[in-house]
């Protein structure tokens, strides 16, 4: 295990994506957890998965219960607001029935089940089920209205005409059929949710496998082998020929570039962190008591 304090522990770093032409089509990237969270399931690893399934509104996704390829599908793509998955793993347990769940968070979201499994009140024979937790890299997240705010104020459109949302190169990209918007993620500023000014993990260090698009070339993700469980579903999913792998690019635009913004929301928000505490403030999800008792315990 590598112990390394700015993008987490971790065993191995790749760079790979999906095979299956279907999964790429709907996914953002290299379709990494899409193809993970389907393998995980035909593999009998997981016998379901929560995840950001569409709303009742487009682009305000609403946690479900897969337990099939075709519903996997269905949530894949990033949607760039919250999604309270973790609210419905306790349902996956007892509603379902599942007795082994995959999920996929934020970082915030995997520190969520990572304490809950660390101190399970109140989810006593539920964090056992908890089988696999896939992480995504995450700078900041928004609130619905400040999504519906950028689609219709900046991007003059609404947000049933949008197909597809995506941030790289340090903008925004909303795009239509005909269309697309690029907005400075510096205008984004100050429309987040109010909690991410207070995060410090940008690459979800607690999952069992976290990925993104950082750090690789377009339609690629790079992905960070963390646990032994998440290091054995990655080696397996590439010799099944699941997921084909590709040269990792270690420079400017590669890892470094990844190194570079975790390192980067590490120092922003422990200062803002630090003027809260300065303020007698409390900041409690950051605690860094919870990390190491969640490291100890895994
Ligand atoms: S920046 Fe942090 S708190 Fe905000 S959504 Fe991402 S992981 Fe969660």
């Amino acid at each position: 295990m590598i112990q390394d304090s700015v993008l987490g522990p971790h065993q191995e770093i790749l760079t790979a994506r999906a095979t299956d032409k279907k999964i790429l089509d709907k996914s953002q990237d290299g379709g990494i957890v899409t193809a993970l969270l389907v393998y995980a399931l035909e593999k009998n690893i997981i016998d379901g998965t929560v995840v950001a399934g569409p709303g009742k509104e487009p682009w305000k996704p609403e946690p479900m219960v897969a337990t099939t390829k075709k519903d996997i599908l269905k949530s894949a793509g990033t949607k760039y607001t919250m999604c309270p998955n973790v609210a419905l793993i306790k349902e996956a347990t007892r509603g379902y029935g599942l007795e082994k769940i995959g999920t996929v968070g934020t970082p915030c979201q995997v520190m969520g089940i990572r304490k809950m499994q660390t101190y399970p009140l109140g989810a006593r024979h539920v964090t056992d089920k908890i089988a696999l937790v896939l992480g995504i890299y995450c700078m900041e997240n928004f609130p619905y209205d400040s999504l519906k705010t950028f689609i219709q104020d900046k991007a003059g459109t609404t947000p049933d005409k949008v197909t597809k949302m995506d941030i790289s190169k340090g903008k925004l990209f909303i795009r239509t059929a005909d269309d697309e918007t690029a907005i400075p993620i510096k205008q984004t500023h100050g429309y987040e949710q109010s909690g991410c000014q207070y995060c410090l993990d940008y690459v979800a260090e607690l999952s069992d496998v976290s990925c993104g698009s950082v750090g690789a070339k377009p339609g690629w993700s790079t992905i960070i082998k963390r646990t032994d469980k998440g290091a054995s579903l990655i080696d397996s999913a590439i010799e099944d020929g699941v997921l084909e792998v590709t040269e990792t690019n270690e420079g400017k635009f590669g890892l470094e570039m990844l190194r570079k913004l975790s390192k980067n929301k590490k120092t922003q928000r422990q200062k803002n962190i630090d003027k809260k505490l300065d303020m007698g403030l409390q900041i409690p999800f950051t605690h860094s008591k919870f990390k190491e008792d969640i490291l100890e315990n895994r």
